[in-house]
């Protein structure tokens, strides 16, 4: 059980670089990916599932590490590189698109899903 949310736990909202101490982490982003969580359990019949956050919040030093863009919305905490186990990548991208058509940064990878909360929408 997360201590943040069901599924999601504040050491999982730490910079990964190790580093530093940065775990800033936007609440409505942070709700977002629990409400996939949630639909994605109850699509799955099972009582939670498994996410995996692959990047947070990124300090500069981890940020430039990593190739991120220099306004980066990890840089700022708004935005989380998820996963969830026994759910393509595309069915998390889709499903979030079409509850929130109008907004939110969306970005499909091989492995995980992008969701930022910047002002107005991006989709790549
Ligand atoms: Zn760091
Ligand atoms: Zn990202």
């Amino acid at each position: 059980m997360g201590d943040l949310t069901k599924n999601i736990s504040r050491h999982e909202l730490a910079c990964k670089c190790g580093a530093c101490d940065h775990q800033t982490a936007d609440f409505e982003t942070v709700m977002i990916v629990q409400d996939a969580c949630d639909h994605f359990a109850e699509k799955l019949e099972v009582g939670k599932v498994v996410l995996n956050i692959h990047s947070a919040h990124r300090c500069y030093r981890h940020n430039d590490a990593v190739g991120g863009a220099k306004k980066s919305q990890h840089r700022l905490g708004s935005a989380l590189d998820i996963s969830i186990r026994n759910v393509l990548p595309k069915d998390v991208y889709a499903y979030l698109d079409a509850k929130y058509p109008d907004r939110l940064g969306l970005g499909l990878y091989d492995t995980f899903v992008h969701v930022d909360t910047r002002k107005g929408k991006a989709r790549w």
